[in-house]
């Protein structure tokens, strides 16, 4: 299969039939399972169980495993599920979501489990989590567990200390540490004057950083990402693009990137031209921070 100079457009038109097959596959597959499990046909196969028999017979991790049983018994009581999960409104990752919340929160008639799914229909992994969490009756504070090196653990456990009269535990101290770093950190307040910069330059100030920062909402203008932004000249700084506010936009890293295979190359994306850009800019691709408490001058923002 040659896809290394398979037009962008093609490629993109088959990788969604491969994810549509993909989807039709899993549900036939759980369809699958779900008779299997009936007929407690893994028996014959010298399996205790449905789970030890995806795990032994059909080659599946434990997680994999867990998810295919969960999703298929889910199946066996709304049988609807099923086109769910082939339109990609909803996949394993959700629906195990969905039978441990179904679990804890004692919710066991089909009707009920089925509006719950209604609303995380099309959400990502997260947006579910949280609205799973804003449907739980008590609100109870959510385990996350994280790693911490024993250095980070020592400096948490002295804030603590200095903080104790006001922070009664770890999570309001958490807290107030991310609103007061968030409003230090916080672009729309920094006030610093501009170095009279000049239009023509590729140096950014502080203060345009900032402007640009507050008008883009912080967000990538391509696909709305808040990861990893950076400041990109609309049109290129090399191509005679100014440095002005009409002219600056933020973009996450990969859609800058992305940009930068082709702005220098021209429009056609499939040519030649283009296609030796684009090798050679991303051999030579670096990444860099739009953090506009960076004064450097070089190095502190990507421009295109
Ligand atoms: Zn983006």
């Amino acid at each position: 299969m040659k896809l290394k100079n398979m037009p962008d457009k093609k490629l993109l038109n088959e990788m969604s039939e491969l994810a549509h097959r993909e989807r039709e596959l899993l549900s036939q597959i759980l369809w699958h399972l779900k008779e299997i499990d009936q007929r407690k046909l893994y028996a014959e196969m010298k399996c205790g169980s449905l789970f030890e028999y995806c795990v032994k017979v059909l080659k599946y991790s434990e997680g994999q495993a867990s998810r295919r049983v969960t999703a298929c018994r889910l199946l066996r009581e709304m049988p609807e599920l099923s086109y769910e999960i082939e339109k990609g409104e909803l996949n394993l990752t959700q629906l195990n979501q969905a039978k441990h919340f179904f679990y804890e929160e004692q919710i066991h008639v089909p009707e009920e489990k089925k509006k719950v799914l209604d609303q995380i229909k099309g959400k990502t992994t997260r947006e579910s989590e949280k609205i799973l969490w804003s449907l739980k009756k008590e609100e109870a504070p959510r385990k996350v567990t994280i790693s911490l090196k024993e250095e980070t653990l020592d400096e948490l456990k002295k804030l603590q200390g200095l903080k104790a009269h006001t922070c009664q535990d770890l999570d309001s101290l958490l807290m107030k540490m991310c609103r007061e770093v968030g409003e230090l950190w916080n672009p729309k307040n920094i006030k610093r004057r501009s170095r009279g910069a000049s239009i023509h330059q590729r140096y950014i100030s502080v203060q345009l950083k900032a402007e640009v920062w507050e008008r883009d909402q912080g967000r990538c203008q391509n696909c709305q990402s808040r990861y990893a932004i950076e400041l990109d000249h609309i049109k290129p700084y090399a191509l005679g693009g100014k440095t002005t506010l009409e002219n600056l936009q933020l973009l996450c890293r990969n859609c800058n990137q992305r940009k930068g295979l082709f702005t220098l190359a021209g429009d056609d994306k499939d040519s030649n031209a283009n296609q030796n850009h684009r090798n050679n800019y991303l051999k030579g691709q670096r990444n860099l921070s739009v953090d506009p408490h960076t004064r450097k001058r070089n190095g502190n923002h990507r421009c295109t």
